[in-house]
């Protein structure tokens, strides 16, 4: 069998660098175990989050297929960071487990180009350091000018209950373990990490009465740019606690939690910790919150976010009995952990393309990330950078400056990681410009240049555009003088400046309603308009700012440092820092920018005193 790109793995990662490489025009094929567990949601189920919410948004700006999967199958939806100002707000969706897996099969199904085999990619052929075809266990060969690995967190995967072990790729799959011995021979840098998943409820034998409870927002705000409105019905969710009954069961059995117990050595994720870290980190406390999560609106599967597990069945069985609702909850499946091999991605290229191979590409979390949207991200840019090179293409590059999809890249293929890499907006320097609500903006227009936005989403997009720049220029146009303003009831300093609409929305408290008594024609646009006319006054004044930021970034990351540079004369820089830069010796700034733990305080004091070394030296 032939083709142009064939991915391996119909997981997150894999569903969307197949969708990608094939709307980009190649002939594609994608191996995966079974169809039907296209989809799967190996862990929580809901999409989006603080920092993955901003990923979805740049997926769905360049045609990819999370974020209508996720408003199909969107169950409860909350703007997380609501109060909090746009940049930082994240769209989070808790999804109906079956309603997800059956959006994307029906998107994979009806993409052009695209054909699902069911196998086993068991070994790869490379002929002088380029990648040739994929074979399988059932004794095919599937030629093709690049392929895109996507294979999860299935490369030697080991569950883990307690002292149990058990080969696994999640529950119910069988892991990778021949893949893993032909990553190891084309010598790849390999490492263990682990992550972990808490036990399924049955529902019915949960007892809601008295449980506090967390409904959505009254208006569901869609992931999609294409998505007009959410049809799907919505549920609430329950809270509840653990208890300093269930910390002393936990802290009693710790030594027979696979995690404690030393039967894993893997790195875990710190921003998703089980309950035997919190307790061990964190103490009692006065409980830690647990949401109970309904997986679907036809199934009594509950998923109790927040006590992911792998102390033995026993255990879990008994601490739940100790948590308020849950005193007879019978355990559907117990909470695992798995451990797995990922591949350092400073191998790969920021095209996700490794750099002793040409033509074969790594996503998801096979790189060392966790999360389903961290995967779709990378499985979209390995996709689109995968067919462009077998179509002889220039590079697909996402800069930090202009998406979380940059940052992400930028951070793995540089500075590695050292636990399960998960995204939050702390991570992107220029947040204020990256926001959920602007990724069309942001990269719609890359994507039809590029070939991936098809005829649906260009005209969507076009239409939205021209709407949003005529409102702009509109408020920018219409402007009253201070004298003006006090008539109309608007408070601004009498410093005879005029100012416009635009400016005028910067003000605290001011909107296109209040505006509306003195521009009626403002309100005559599109809510989405004017919420977006708001929302770039607002932020106009640290735009600016901001780019005048990047403009110097660009500027300075080139500046070089000398080779006999002292790192321990710079005050204000860790010991760790100055051990870890005098040792990797970077030539210039940026490279400075790619040492793991560095920050921008970091590299503002190192400039400054090469700066001061330069000035000295002209001096002497
Ligand atoms: P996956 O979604 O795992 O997909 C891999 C795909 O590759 C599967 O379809 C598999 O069948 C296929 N495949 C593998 N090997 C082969 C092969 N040799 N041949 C053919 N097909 C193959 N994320 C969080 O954000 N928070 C969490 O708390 C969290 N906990 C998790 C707990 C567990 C137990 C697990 C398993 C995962 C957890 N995750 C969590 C991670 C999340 O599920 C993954 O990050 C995400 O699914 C990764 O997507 P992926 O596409 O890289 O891999």
């Amino acid at each position: 069998m032939k083709a142009d790109v064939v991915i391996v793995g119909g997981g997150h990662a894999g569903t969307e660098a197949a969708a990608s490489a094939a709307r980009m025009g190649a002939a594609t094929v994608l191996i995966t175990h079974r169809f039907d567990t296209i989809g799967v949601m190996s862990c929580n189920p809901a999409i989006g989050g603080l920092g993955k919410g901003h990923l979805v948004r740049e997926i769905d700006a360049l045609d990819g297929l999370m974020g209508r999967a996720a408003d199909a199958a969107g169950i409860q939806f909350r703007m997380l960071n609501r109060r909090k100002g746009h940049a930082v707000r994240g769209p989070r969706a808790q999804s109906d487990r079956q309603l997800y897996r059956k959006a994307m099969q029906t998107a994979i199904r009806a993409q052009n180009n695209l054909t699902v085999v069911e196998a086993e990619a068991a070994g790869l052929e490379i002929e002088e350091d380029r990648f040739v075809a994929v074979l399988t266990a059932d004794g095919k060969r599937i030629e093709a000018g690049a392929a895109v690995f996507t294979t999860g967190t299935f490369l030697r995967g080991v569950i883990h209950i307690g002292d149990e072990r058990i080969p696994a790729g999640r529950v119910g799959d069988s892991p990778a373990v021949r893949l893993a011995e032909a990553f190891d021979a084309l010598g790849f840098e390999m490492g263990r990490l682990k992550t972990g998943t808490p036990p399924r409820l049955d529902g019915r034998t949960i007892d809601w009465e008295g449980l506090e409870r967390q409904p959505g927002d009254n208006r569901p705000v869609s992931f999609s740019f294409l998505t007009d409105e959410i049809t799907t019905p919505q549920i609430d969710c329950h809270i509840t606690r653990t208890t300093p009954e269930t910390h002393k069961i936990i802290e009693a059995n710790l030594s027979r939690s696979a995690m404690y117990g030393g039967h894993i050595g893997g790195q875990g994720p710190r921003y998703c910790p089980s309950i035997e870290d919190k307790i061990v980190k964190f103490g009692e406390r006065d409980g830690h919150q647990i949401f109970l999560e309904p997986e679907g609106l036809n199934d009594d599967t509950v998923y109790p976010n927040g006590i992911s597990t792998s102390l033995p069945e026993d255990v879990q069985r008994d601490f739940l009995k100790t948590i308020p609702g849950l005193e007879n909850a019978a355990i559907l499946q117990p909470g695992y952990a798995i451990e797995y091999d990922y591949i350092d991605p400073r191998a790969l290229k920021p095209t996700l393309e490794a750099k002793r191979v040409a033509g074969l590409f790594l996503a998801g979390q096979i790189n060392g990330t966790t999360g389903y949207e961290e995967a779709a991200a990378q499985g979209l840019v390995a996709g689109l950078n995968a067919a462009s090179f077998v179509d002889g293409g220039e590079p697909i590059l996402f800069d930090r400056a202009t998406s979380y999809i940059g940052v992400m890249v930028d951070d793995l293929t540089h500075r590695g990681v050292a636990e399960p890499y998960r995204m939050f907006t702390s991570r992107a320097e220029y947040r204020l410009s990256l926001r959920a609500d602007n990724a069309d903006r942001r990269l719609t227009p890359e994507g039809m240049a590029i070939g991936c936005v098809g005829g649906e989403r260009e005209a969507v997009f076009k239409a939205k555009k021209e709407r949003f720049d005529r409102i702009i220029a509109l408020a920018k146009r219409l402007s009253l003088t201070p004298a003006e303003a006090v008539r109309h009831g608007l408070r601004v300093n009498q410093d005879g400046v005029r100012r416009s609409a635009f400016d005028l929305l910067a003000f605290p408290d001011m909107d296109c309603a209040r505006l509306g008594a003195v521009w009626p024609e403002l309100n005559a646009f599109d809510a989405e308009s004017i919420e977006q006319l708001e929302i770039e006054a607002k932020y106009a004044v640290y735009l600016e700012r901001q780019a005048a930021d990047i403009e110097r970034m660009r500027r300075e990351e080139s500046v070089a440092i000398p080779n006999d540079f002292a790192y321990e004369q710079v005050a204000g820089l860790s010991n760790e820092l100055k051990q870890k830069l005098s040792l990797q010796q970077p030539m210039t700034l940026r490279d400075a920018s790619h040492i793991e733990g560095i920050t921008p305080a970091a590299l503002t004091l190192i400039l400054a005193h090469v700066k001061q070394a330069g000035n000295e030296r002209q001096r002497a």
